[in-house]
């Protein structure tokens, strides 16, 4: 018998789980030479950019696979590695791997398109010009110009900026052999500026970094203020020293311009910057400066995770712990967790740095699988926060601020400092209310109360963007006895302004920060001016106010009282790093925590140990409750405009699981299908199937066996559904 004819099995961004059989544009069987490179491929009666993943036997009748259109590269885009860790990443995120790889790639590549140049060239005399350049004529332009490249080659984009027809001109001196155009090294200069001495438990968490060579998890976990990026950027800069890429990766936008600045000022290479704020050529420019080697070091948010590093030396995660990292829409993966696969399979080490490390990063630290490097002390000769609770029972409250805290605020501006009014709610107030009736206005697509925005003028729904302008009056009784209920960042905003009339009052949440640099460029505005900074949780990541020397912290107690098992977790990460933004250089900081629940075990333990003492108690309750990271979770999540089929479709996909779990004999719990917490959001109802497990290979098993009949199950087909492995948000 023949052996059979070899086809291409191509990935392409389908929700769909498997590959796709095409024939390659010739008879000939293809070779491993086509892995890694595009295909335009016909599918129904679309057109479709693929990526062909492997070469082998056809799965589907010879006669039914259609031949690929074009391919579009010769040689693969990514490197072996690179595809390798997608494949991973699809595999344990059981998410279809074309999904995976749109995810990883810019749209330019997506589209079809090449990648932007990244060499920069450069023009400079030749060797006969060299010598001949003095026998042009004598105030020529040829001349001018051939003067200014005596003294060194000049880049392109120089010339481009200096120079009014350098094109025509260095043809001109091309044609007589005067000068070249050759391609520019990846420029390096010396840094602007020289950092501080590293201090003893900086210069060992450094040295451990360094000392190893090869695949190392490295917990950097240093009390906020301690000098973290210091580390970073000598580690960065002892990869360069041998020829090699890094990459940092940073939970926010936010955090880059600040991040950008200083990494530019003192390492000797151009920083890439990669990150969703920025338009497609920039992004594209960004992925293949990395990916052709020409890049040196990207500096990005989650999806940077992904980009191909073919000399790739050391990996940086930034606030490792932020919940940022997890991609909540379509493939859903965590870039903290991907960033060490890939650290792994490129044999490099990572560092995994914050103040307040997730549970599961310490559970690994304290298994031994991590190595942990701790920095006790803030860096020179800035102290420790100090930090008071304001018990608020029965006390009077201006705009949801007690006295104590005005008064802290007033003392900070006296002495000309900084203060900054933490609320974790956006917008004017969480919830309209008629006081004659009990109206409350709800969102027409949600199970969920508007928010007052826009100075009481209108109502957003935070869940699904619904707006409409504030009703005049109660929309049951008529009534005009419409309150806003509770405070949001606007609120606090107006209350402040009012009672410090004299100084600016900024207001940094998701609303004031969008557009490129907003957060950055409203701080520069503030300087080291006395001011008042009022926001959510983007003021509390990782901003350096030299002057920030007080912070108050308001409406801890919706986080005290949770039902999500991770609401004390980030409660405590939330509260140090927030209070971690006060009195960063010279001043003292001073923090004050508003509440209802002064005695509240978890503020009492932050208050006496930091976090670390609520790690050592959190870490056993969780192993006792058999919860993260004792145990392992996915969430099967489904939607539907019809509440009934998506109900239907998780109970058919529960019995599914249960079938297998007994076949194969595994431990894994399974919750049976349940409402989401929040039932309705944007008109789709929303169940939840939870499966847990002690063992990830039982889960990842279980997962891999039994998912190929969830797809094949045809209530599957009209309801959306996603699988969340390792999810955050039960919501
Ligand atoms: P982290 O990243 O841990 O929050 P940073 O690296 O931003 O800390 O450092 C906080 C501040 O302390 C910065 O202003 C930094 O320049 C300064 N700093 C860091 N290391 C030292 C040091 N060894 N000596 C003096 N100042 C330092
Ligand atoms: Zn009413
Ligand atoms: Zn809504």
């Amino acid at each position: 018998m023949p052996a059979p004819r070899l086809c291409l099995k191509v990935a392409l961004p389908l929700p769909l789980p498997g590959l796709f059989d095409y024939w390659p544009d010739s008879m000939e069987n293809p070779d491993i030479a086509w892995i890694g490179c595009r295909v335009r491929v016909p599918f129904g009666s679309r057109e479709l950019v693929g990526w062909v993943t492997a070469v082998g036997a056809p799965e589907s009748a010879e006669a039914s696979i259609k031949a690929v259109t074009q391919r579009i590269d010769n040689t693969p885009v990514g490197t072996d590695e690179w595809l390798q860790s997608l494949r991973w990443t699809a595999q344990y995120y059981h998410a279809p791997l074309g999904e995976v790889v749109h995810a990883a790639t810019p749209s330019v590549l997506r589209e079809g398109f090449g990648l932007p140049e990244t060499c920069e060239y450069q023009w400079q005399l030749s060797k006969n010009g060299h010598t001949n350049w003095p026998s042009l004529r004598k105030g020529s332009t040829l001349r001018a110009l051939a003067e200014v490249l005596e003294k060194g080659p000049c880049a392109e984009s120089w010339l481009q900026a200096h120079w009014p027809r350098w094109q025509a001109t260095l043809r001109t001196l091309a044609s007589r052999d005067i000068v070249e155009r050759v391609a520019g090294v990846a420029f390096s200069k010396t840094p602007d500026s020289l950092g501080p001495a590293l201090n003893t438990e900086q210069q060992a968490a450094l040295s451990a970094i360094t000392e190893r060579t090869g695949f190392a998890v490295h917990l950097l976990e240093g009390v906020t203020g301690s000098g973290k990026t210091e580390v970073y950027i000598h580690a960065i800069d002892a990869c360069l020293a041998q020829h090699k890429q890094a990459l940092v990766l940073v939970p926010e936008i936010g955090l880059t311009p600040q991040l950008l600045s200083r990494l530019q000022a003192r390492l000797p290479v151009p920083i890439h910057v990669l990150h969703s704020n920025l338009n497609d050529t920039e992004r594209a420019r960004a992925w293949a400066a990395m990916a052709s080697g020409t890049g040196r070091v990207l500096l990005g948010t989650r999806s940077a995770v992904f980009t191909p590093l073919p000399e790739a030396g050391l990996l940086i995660v930034d606030e490792e712990h932020d919940g940022s990292y997890k991609q909540q829409d379509g493939f859903h993966y965590h870039a903290r967790d991907v960033a060490v696969v890939r650290a792994k399979a490129l044999n490099i080490p990572i560092v995994l740095g914050s103040a307040t490390p997730s549970l599961e990063t310490l559970h690994n630290a304290l298994a031994g699988r991590y190595l942990r490097h701790r920095i006790l002390q803030r860096a020179g000769t800035a102290q420790p926060p100090t930090i008071q609770i304001s018990d608020v029972r029965k006390i009077r409250l201006h705009h949801g601020m007690g006295q104590s805290l005005l008064d802290g605020i007033a003392a900070c501006l006296e002495r000309g400092g900084q203060a900054l009014v933490f609320k974790n709610r956006r917008g004017y107030a969480p919830a309209l209310l008629c006081h004659d009736c009990g109206y409350t206005a709800l969102c027409p697509r949600c199970d969920s109360a508007l928010t007052v925005h826009s100075g009481q003028k209108r109502l957003h729904c935070h869940h699904c963007g619904h707006q409409k302008p504030k009703p005049p009056a109660c929309p049951d009784c008529g009534s005009l006895a419409l309150q806003a209920q509770g405070f949001g960042t606007e609120r606090l905003e107006e209350g402040l302004t009012a009672a410090f009339p004299d100084v600016p009052c900024l207001r940094v949440d998701g609303e004031t920060t969008r557009g490129k640099n907003g957060l950055a460029k409203q701080l520069a505005q503030l300087g080291n001016n006395p001011g008042i900074l009022v926001g959510t949780q983007i003021l509390a990541k990782g901003h350096d106010l030299p002057n920030l020397q007080f912070v108050g912290v308001v409406g801890v107690d919706e986080g005290l009282y949770s039902s999500d098992f991770r609401a004390h977790e980030k409660l405590a990460q939330l509260l140090i790093q927030v209070s971690g933004r006060a009195g960063r250089s010279v001043q003292a900081g001073h923090v004050l925590i508003q509440t209802h629940h002064p005695d509240h075990p978890l503020l009492a333990q932050l208050l006496s140990g930091g976090y670390p003492a609520f790690a050592a108690q959190a870490l056993p309750e969780r192993a006792q409750a058999e919860l993260p990271p004792y145990a392992h979770l996915a969430l099967l999540k489904a939607e539907s405009v019809h509440s009934d089929g998506v109900r239907a479709f998780l109970e058919e996909a529960a019995k599914i699981l249960n079938h297998a779990l007994r076949e194969l004999g595994l431990t894994v719990h399974n919750s049976g299908a349940l409402p989401a917490g929040m039932l309705r959001r944007a008109g789709r109802y929303r169940w939840h199937l939870v499966l847990s497990s002690a063992s990830r290979a039982d889960l990842q098993r279980l997962l891999s066996t039994a998912l190929p009949a969830v797809y094949a199950l045809k209530s599957s087909r009209k309801v959306r559904w996603r699988l969340d492995i390792d999810p955050i948000d039960f919501l």
